[in-house]
């Protein structure tokens, strides 16, 4: 089923939408670009993954399933003893199976679709992003020079700003650095050149500091809030990647002072670790006086429309979850606060995924559910990357906005 007008939708907005289904594909990089002006995402840089063909057999995700031994052994287990948990894991994803089928069988279904996919990654420029040379932020912002660490904005001639102010210099970290501009503003830090969106902000510190974030006034708090925990799983190849935090930790997360007096909603990404699930259902919502609304799902293809996995892998799914909830400032409760569009349940995102751990930006499937004045205020609680006209915090927020993810222009 070939339908021109959504193709040439998807490819002007980066969202496909299926008929008759609750579910969208999305390309990550256009919904990248619209925060940018001058720059642009590189399609190659972002996808680092998951465009091998199927006869190169073993993609990072594989072996990153046999390098865990642990996993390895719960899996062969399997068949044989189901814990009570991990039979309720089993039942939550039996029942929202027929759903994913669906959602997939329409992006097969929808040829058209399945041959820009393949395009999606301009294969002229190949993998121009080599592993990072150097300290990674996380470790820089620990050293006791940290606090002399400093980043320049470099604006352009004809910013708003007169001739003798073309340059800004900040500290790094421990501190609210924004580009007030309607421009992409080209940054310099640590002999590396970043690109800051129009209109974004960064906070880049450790958990410690987050209280700085907390708006002074309540209607200056946040009205959609997304947060990307460093959940720990035990895999040895997180904690490569990135440092990770016992769950007890997000329970000091102050949502509800980051929150407008209009109240605000609350997107978490979660793996699929019952553990965690229930986590979040019974202590850590609760705690942080989020009232539970609706969960997302984000299906994981690669380039030929195939799952990342097959979607029964026990401990590797092809999928993972968003949970929505509203957080009210006020004791009088939501119901008679402007009423935001409420949020459909199972919903499903198709993206191809980028690099490890990378979600695909949600903000723009989620602004028309947050309550409050427009336009929203956003924050993003352990970002990796920035969007226009919102707040990235997190130790390394700065990650994806260095010029070696953007197009040399
Ligand atoms: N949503 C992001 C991925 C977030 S991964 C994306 O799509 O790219 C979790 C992030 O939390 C990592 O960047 C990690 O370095 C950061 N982090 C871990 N411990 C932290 C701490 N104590 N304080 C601040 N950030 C932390």
């Amino acid at each position: 089923t070939c339908n021109d007008g959504e193709l040439s939708e998807f490819l002007e907005s980066g969202f496909y939408r299926f008929k008759n289904s609750n579910s969208v594909f999305v390309d990550p990089v256009r919904l990248l670009n619209r925060s940018h002006t001058r720059f642009r995402v590189s399609p190659s840089a972002y996808y680092s993954r998951f465009f091998e063909s199927k006869s190169e057999h073993g993609g990072s995700q594989e072996l990153e399933v046999c390098s865990d031994s642990k996993k390895r052994k719960r899996k062969q287990k399997k068949p044989h003893s189901l814990n009570e948990r991990e039979r309720f894991a089993e039942q939550r994803h039996q029942k929202m199976k027929p759903e994913l089928l669906k959602a997939h069988e329409a992006l097969l279904s929808a040829t058209d679709l399945l041959s820009a996919m393949k395009k999606l990654r301009s294969n002229f420029q190949s993998s121009i992003t080599e592993p990072g040379v150097g300290k990674s932020f996380v470790e820089l912002g620990r050293v006791w020079q940290a606090p002399m660490y400093e980043i320049t904005l470099n604006y352009q001639q004809s910013s708003v700003f007169d001739q003798c102010s073309k340059q800004r210099v900040l500290p790094l970290f421990n501190s609210l650095v924004a580009n007030e501009t309607n421009d992409d503003v080209e940054a310099e830090a640590l002999n590396k050149k970043f690109i800051l969106p129009r209109g974004g902000c960064f906070y880049m510190s450790e958990l410690g500091q987050i209280h700085n974030l907390i708006p002074a006034e309540s209607d200056c708090g946040f009205n959609l809030i997304v947060i990307d925990p460093p959940w720990e799983n035990g895999s040895a190849h997180q904690k490569s990647m990135y440092p990770t935090l016992p769950n007890r930790y997000f329970l000091s997360l102050p949502i509800k002072k980051l929150t407008h007096t209009d109240g605000a909603l609350v997107a978490l990404w979660i793996t699929n670790r019952e553990k965690l699930h229930s986590f979040v259902e019974k202590e850590l919502f609760p705690t942080w006086g989020v009232k539970y609304a609706a969960t997302f799902y984000w299906l994981k293809v690669k380039a030929d429309g195939s799952l990342i996995s097959e979607l029964d892998l026990f401990h590797h799914r092809p999928y993972e979850c968003l949970l929505l909830g509203y957080c009210s400032r006020k004791v009088s409760n939501l119901e008679n606060q402007s009423a935001p569009r409420p949020v459909k349940d199972n919903q499903i995102l198709i993206s191809i995924p980028g690099d490890y751990s990378r979600k695909p930006p949600v903000g723009d499937l989620l602004l028309e559910h947050a309550p409050g004045p427009k336009p929203a205020r956003c924050i993003e609680l352990f970002a990796r990357e920035m969007t226009a006209g919102w707040i990235s915090w997190g130790n390394e927020p700065l990650h994806f906005q260095e010029s070696k993810y953007f197009l040399a222009d």
